[in-house]
C-alpha cells in the first residue's frame, strides 16, 4: 500500500490550493508538495464556467490556472481524482479512498464547498444540475444545445449568471427564487429591481418570491411545481442556491469548525500544523470581523498567504478581497461587506447603471460596489480600511 511523506500536503486542487503552491515556493524552493483533489481536472478557474465559456470570450484550454508543465517544474505531485476520507492530526496523516496514506509536516485544507441541494421531491432527479464544476459546465453546455427551455432555481450569483448565459444562447429561461428581486442579499432594493427588470426585458421570466415544491419527469422534460402554484415545464433544471463549506474531515478530526474551518490571523487552524484557506476558511478579518468568504480573490490571496505561512513566513492575513460578477451588460466589482441589510448610499452617474453603492454600519464604510466602473477596488479598500466615520452624503464623488 502506498505510504508517502511530504513536507507539504495541499488538500483540494482548486484556486486556493494552486495559489498555495506559489506561496510555499516564495519561502521554500525545493520541499516537495502534493496537491490532492477529488476532481480529475488540474486546478482551473470557476468564474468562466458561468460567463466567458458561454460567451466564447474564453476557451476550455484557457481556464486552467497554470500550464501543464508548471507543477512538475515546481516540484509538485498532482494526485487528481483522489478523495481523502480521513485526517488524523496526531499521526499527521491523510487516508484516501484506496487506503493510501499521505504524511505531512504541514497540511493545507483547501476543500472549498459543495452546492446545497433542494430537499424536495425530485431534487435528486437525474439531470438536475447543481452547478459548480467543469464537468457540470460540460454537461449543461451539451444539454443546452439540445434544449429549448430551462428553469433556473436561485437568484444569487450563480443562478443569475447561468440564466443570462442560457438566455443568450436562445433558451426560454424561467427563474424562481424566494427574494423579491435578483441578488436580494447584496443589491439595494432599487438596483435589484432595476436588474430584475433588465432580465425581464431580455426575455427571462422572473418568478420572484416563490420556491419550488417538487420536480417530476414530464416526457423528455421536467415539470416543477412551486409554492405559489406555478407549474413550470422545462427541458433543463439548474440549481444555484449556495454552497456548504466542506468541513467534514476537519470536524471528524476534532479541529475547530463552525461556519467553516476556523483559522487564526495566520490562517492556522486549531492544530498548528494544519492551515485552511479559500471558501472553506472562517477567518478573523481585522477590519470587518470574523467571516467566511466564497469569492475568487479570497481563495487566490488566502491560498497564497497560507502557503507562505506553511513555509515559515509567519505573517498575519490582513487583505480585504474583492469580488465581481457580470449580469448581461451589468458588470461590477465589489469589496468588503456588501450585505443589503446594511445602510446603503448610492452615488450614481447613471441611475442603477453606473456608479458606486456604499454599504455603511454605524457611520463606517464597510463595503462598496462599483457598478460598471472598473479598477476602483484599491480606492474602495482604502476607504474601508481608513475606518473614519462619515455621513452618507459626504461619500458623493469619493470614488469616480
Ligand atoms: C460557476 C461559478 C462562478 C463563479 N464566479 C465567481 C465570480 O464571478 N466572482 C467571484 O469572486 N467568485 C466566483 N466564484 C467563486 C469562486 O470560484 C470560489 O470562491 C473559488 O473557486 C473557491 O476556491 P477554493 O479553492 O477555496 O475551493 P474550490 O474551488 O471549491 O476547490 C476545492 C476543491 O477541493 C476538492 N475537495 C474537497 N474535499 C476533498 C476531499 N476530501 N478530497 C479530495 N478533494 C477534495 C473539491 O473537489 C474541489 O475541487 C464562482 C464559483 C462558481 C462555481
Amino acid at each position: 500500500m502506498r505510504d508517502h511523506s511530504y513536507p507539504y500536503v495541499v488538500l483540494g486542487a482548486g484556486l486556493a490550493a494552486a495559489s498555495a503552491v506559489e506561496g510555499i515556493r516564495l519561502h521554500d524552493s525545493s520541499g516537495s508538495i502534493v496537491l490532492i483533489g477529488a476532481e480529475q481536472a488540474p486546478p482551473y478557474d470557476r468564474p468562466p464556467l458561468s460567463k466567458q465559456l458561454w460567451s466564447g470570450a474564453k476557451t476550455m484550454e484557457e481556464i486552467f490556472l497554470h500550464p501543464g508543465t508548471f507543477y512538475a517544474e515546481q516540484g509538485v505531485e498532482l494526485q487528481l481524482g483522489t478523495s481523502i476520507l480521513a485526517l488524523d492530526p496526531a499521526s499527521h496523516t491523510l487516508r484516501d479512498a484506496d487506503s493510501a496514506i499521505y504524511r505531512y509536516r504541514k497540511l493545507l485544507l483547501a476543500t472549498g464547498g459543495t452546492p446545497r441541494r433542494l430537499s424536495i421531491p425530485g431534487g435528486d432527479l437525474d439531470g438536475v444540475s447543481y452547478f459548480r464544476m467543469v464537468q457540470d459546465y460540460k454537461y449543461l453546455r451539451r444539454a443546452a444545445d439540445a434544449a429549448q427551455s430551462a428553469l433556473v432555481v436561485g437568484g444569487g450569483f450563480i443562478g443569475s449568471e447561468i440564466a443570462a448565459a442560457l438566455s443568450q444562447r436562445g433558451l426560454r429561461v424561467t427563474m424562481v427564487f424566494p427574494g423579491q428581486h435578483l441578488g436580494s442579499r447584496v443589491f439595494p432594493e432599487s438596483l435589484g429591481r432595476a436588474i430584475t427588470a433588465e432580465y425581464r426585458a431580455k426575455g427571462v421570466e422572473v418568478v420572484a418570491g416563490d420556491r419550488p415544491l417538487a420536480i417530476a419527469r414530464h416526457k423528455e422534460a421536467y415539470r416543477t411545481t412551486t409554492q405559489g402554484g406555478r407549474d413550470i415545464v422545462s427541458d433543463l433544471v439548474v440549481v444555484g442556491i449556495g454552497i456548504e463549506p466542506n468541513i467534514q474531515l476537519a470536524q471528524a478530526a476534532g479541529l475547530r469548525t463552525g461556519n467553516g474551518v476556523v483559522v487564526d490571523q495566520f490562517l492556522r487552524t486549531s492544530d498548528p500544523d494544519i492551515y485552511a484557506a479559500g471558501d472553506v476558511a472562517y477567518f478573523p478579518d481585522p477590519v470587518l470581523g470574523p467571516r467566511r468568504v466564497e469569492h475568487w480573490d479570497n481563495a487566490l490571496s488566502q491560498g497564497k498567504h497560507a502557503g507562505a505561512n506553511m513555509a515559515g513566513a509567519g505573517t498575519p492575513f490582513g487583505y480585504i478581497p474583492f469580488f465581481f460578477s457580470d449580469l448581461f451588460e451589468f458588470g461590477y466589482e465589489a469589496v468588503g461587506d456588501t450585505d443589503a441589510r446594511l445602510e446603503t448610499f448610492a452615488d450614481w452617474q447613471e441611475e442603477n447603471k453606473t456608479g458606486v453603492v456604499y454599504y455603511l454600519r454605524d457611520g463606517l464604510v464597510r463595503g462598496a460596489m462599483m457598478c460598471n466602473l472598473f479598477e476602483r477596488v484599491d480606492a474602495a479598500r482604502a476607504l474601508i480600511q481608513r475606518g473614519e466615520r462619515v455621513k452618507p452624503n459626504d461619500l458623493r464623488g469619493a470614488i469616480r
